[in-house]
């Protein structure tokens, strides 16, 4: 095989094993490292958007893409994305994302899930590129190989069924990824009930299940929380009161007089919950009170 579709291919696999490791918060650092192939670091991003190593011989790599501000700033058009352009001082990199596109090649799309210090991207590997807009200055880019492949299903795949699946993945994500960085952020990176302060081990956990109506990905229906406390959430060993205070529901414990399901659950019982500093970005009771009902 011709080196640089090599190359290119073992960027694909390296981005698609940093997702599995690390979902969907790959961090910045992780992505300067770059991958290995032969036995040597070939870089993944550079200081510009657009970003060819120079081992590649046939166009670009990866496209860096920067922070939207909510998730209606995603320009999310089903399982598209518009990505701009490198501006025309670069214009060569343009033309090499056409060459790359009409090779039928894939790229890396690297996006931006939280801002400095230590920024985040969520990465999807590969990405083919479907259109160019010379007039708008952007290119076209179809996110669903990186689903398929993410959900197991060689690509390229059978549509529509495929298609109206990788759409849904899609915008799942990326609503999930917003979700996770303003809920982290709103809780200073702590989980609720212990404390812990390790970003990597928070999630945002819906108060609500997002299964059902009211299971909005939004802050008030959020909680950041460690993973152990998350799992006791969502099967409601571990419950939270209107007065935002902790609620262990010992009876639904199998080894309650253990030591560690004492220090890690029911010590916390009746404890004050750890709240964003803002009322406004606060749990909503009214959530609160459903999920307890729920729970039932
Ligand atoms: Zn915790």
């Amino acid at each position: 095989m011709e080196e640089s579709l090599e190359i290119r291919e073992a960027a694909i696999r390296h981005c698609r094993q940093l997702s599995l490791r690390w979902g969907d918060a790959v961090p910045y650092a992780e992505l300067a490292r770059g991958f290995p192939y032969k036995g040597a670091w070939i870089k993944l991003v550079g200081p510009q958007g657009v970003f060819k190593p120079k081992e590649l011989t046939d166009g670009p790599l990866t496209l860096l893409s920067t922070l939207a501000s909510s998730y209606e700033d995603e320009h999310l058009e089903g399982d598209e994305v518009l990505y701009d352009y490198a501006p025309r001082t670069r214009e060569h990199e343009n033309d090499g994302l056409k060459r790359i596109a009409a090779s039928g090649r894939k790229v890396i799309l690297l996006k931006q899930v939280k801002a400095k210090p230590r920024p985040e991207y969520m990465v999807f590997a590969p990405v083919a590129m479907l259109g160019f807009d010379d007039a708008a200055r952007k290119v076209q880019l179809s996110l669903i190989g990186a689903q398929a492949e993410a959900a197991g299903i060689p690509a390229p795949v059978p549509a529509p069924f495929s298609k109206a699946y990788a759409e849904t993945v899609v915008k799942a994500r990326l609503h999930q990824a917003h979700f996770r960085r303003q809920t982290l952020a709103a809780y200073q990176e702590r989980c609720c009930v212990c404390e812990l302060r390790e970003r990597p081990l928070l999630d945002a956990a819906h108060i609500v299940p997002d299964r059902l109506p009211e299971g909005v990905p939004t802050i008030r229906n959020g909680l950041a929380m460690c993973p152990t406390h998350h799992r006791a959430y969502d099967q409601a060993i571990l419950l939270v009161t209107e007065d935002y205070r902790v609620e262990v529901r010992g009876d639904r414990l199998a080894h309650g007089e253990s030591d560690a399901t004492r220090r890690m659950l029911l010590d916390f019982h009746g404890r004050a919950l750890w709240l964003p500093k803002e009322e406004a970005l606060r749990p909503d009771p009214e959530l609160l009170r459903k999920k307890i009902e729920l729970a039932a």
